[in-house]
């Protein structure tokens, strides 16, 4: 059997596969295959759809065209790999939406008609059996699924008994795709103290985690096929992992050339019981500088964590950033402090008012009056999926009845606690170094390091892109920095 696996994006609160970074999903799925299939990208595709794969020239005037970015070696033979394969497998699905870069995401509306007439059988799988919505604040998408002649859950969820022989052999398909990625590794799933009213996770999986020499094995093989950076991304936290200090040892010891290696969430409650800090500062002696240890606190107010049985007090949320700031505030290597924390806020949960904000203000302010550092703050709406216990109890009625304030409870954050924060974590004059140049708006370049939510950096003029520059940091927009390049 000839098969191809289409890659349109996935990203959850666990796990990320936009590029660049390369999600888990299509290597399993590869290596369930036996290591051979054709890997594409909805953007091979979309090119495919829109121009004839013919990558047009971007020009001074235009933005670079993120929807046909991400191509992979196949890119000029879609026409003839879609119309001979016998089976094509489509990795779908948005669960946490986010704004990407340099990628969009392919969504079920978009997908459908593109494929509605190939011969070959069609099988969805990825996050998108649980549903999917690339935009925050709204019900899953619903389309007529009937296009595909399965959707597939097995292929989305192996056991880790299997995914350490695939694994190894999915990792192939780097050698399909032409750009740097950064390899999502996945430790584990399931989440072994959380029953948030809007999260799928403990719905889609039980917790375990992966063997040490399986993940360790994984990386290995990614590094002897070229592969540089690395994220531990794939689990709800990283300090519940039982081997969490002792991998990141293994992997700087295996793997001495890395790159980047990052870590992605992490519980506040696990952090704050970390003993004697050990996870935490196994992080910051291994890890690469400009980690985030992803807090997803989503509200500040108790009403909130109350009504939606969050796993973090805002109590205990403090105490985890002022944990963190403590051993990683200290600028490393690449010019970013170590490790720091970021937080995850989200509008539309059950309970939410307008005191909700307030104390999110409030709690916030405090962080930085009292001199801590977050590297991020990302706020989004709730995305609302069936079986979840929002969606029975209270669905979409706090987004509907708070929808109006949420552009200026954003605003206030940007703009009172974002703004002076990024001027404290990344000041003018400090050099990023290795600075990826990804696109072009206007005459305007925007790089970014390679690591966990890189901060962008805009450079004025048009700098050659796909090229590593170490940039000096002149000003500060809301959310982004702007530099030059250091000479
Ligand atoms: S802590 Fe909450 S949001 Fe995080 S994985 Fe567990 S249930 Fe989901």
């Amino acid at each position: 059997m000839s098969y191809a696996i289409l890659d349109c994006y996935t990203d959850e609160a666990s796990g990320l596969g936009v590029p660049p970074y390369l999600g888990t999903y299509p290597r399993y799925i590869a290596g369930h295959l036996g290591g051979n299939p054709y890997y594409l990208t909805i953007d091979d595709v979309r090119l495919w759809k829109k121009h004839k794969s013919v990558v047009k020239e971007t020009r001074e005037s235009q933005k670079t065209d993120v929807t046909t970015y991400n191509l992979t070696s196949n890119y000029k033979n879609i026409d003839k790999i879609l119309h001979e394969i016998e089976e094509l497998i489509i990795v779908l699905g948005v669960h946490v939406p986010g704004k990407y870069l340099t990628a969009i995401p392919g969504t079920l509306k978009e997908i459908i008609p593109y494929i509605k007439e190939l011969k070959c059988r069609k099988i969805l799988t990825g996050p998108a059996v649980f549903g999917t919505q690339l935009f925050g604040g709204r019900f899953r998408e619903k389309e007529d699924m009937s296009v595909f002649d399965k959707v597939d859950m097995m292929l989305f969820n192996f056991p880790y008994g299997n995914v350490k022989e695939y694994a190894i052999k999915g990792a192939s398909i780097i050698s399909q795709i032409p750009d740097n990625r950064m390899i999502e590794i996945e430790t584990g799933k399931g989440c072994d103290i959380g029953k948030c009213s809007f999260c799928l996770e403990p719905i889609k999986n039980r917790v375990e985690f992966r063997e040490k020499e399986d993940v360790l094995n994984e990386v290995k093989e990614f590094y002897r096929l070229g592969a540089r950076f690395f994220r531990l991304g794939k689990q709800t936290c990283f300090y519940t992992l039982p081997y969490a200090a002792e991998i990141l040892h293994d992997i700087r010891a295996e793997c001495p050339d890395i790159k980047v290696l990052h870590i992605d969430n992490c519980n506040p409650v696990k952090v704050v019981r970390d003993k004697d800090d050990r996870i935490t500062k196994a992080i910051v002696e291994y890890c690469t500088s400009g980690n985030i240890a992803a807090f997803g606190v989503e509200s500040f107010d108790m009403d909130v964590v109350r009504d939606n049985t969050l796993n973090t007090l805002p109590k205990i949320a403090y105490e985890a950033v002022a944990k963190i700031n403590k051993y990683g505030a200290e600028r490393g290597d690449n010019g970013m402090p170590k490790f720091l924390p970021g937080i995850n806020i989200i509008f539309g949960l059950r309970g939410e008012t307008k005191k909700t904000h307030d104390e999110n203000m409030k709690w916030l302010r405090k962080i930085y009056d009292d001199g801590f550092m977050i590297r991020r703050i990302n706020i989004r709406q709730v995305a609302i999926f069936e079986g979840t216990s929002l969606f029975t109890h209270g669905g979409n009625k706090f987004l509907k009845k708070n929808k109006k304030h949420y552009w200026s409870w954003r605003n206030d954050i940007r703009q009172h606690i974002d703004s002076p924060m990024l001027e404290r974590v990344t000041p003018k004059g400090i050099i990023m170094k290795e600075c990826y140049a990804e696109m072009y708006d206007g005459k305007t370049t925007f790089c970014r390091q390679f690591g966990t939510y890189p901060l962008i950096v805009g450079v004025k003029g048009r700098l050659p892109l796909k090229k590593f520059y170490d940039l000096k940091i002149t000003g500060h927009m809301l959310r982004s920095i702007t530099g030059e390049v250091s000479s």
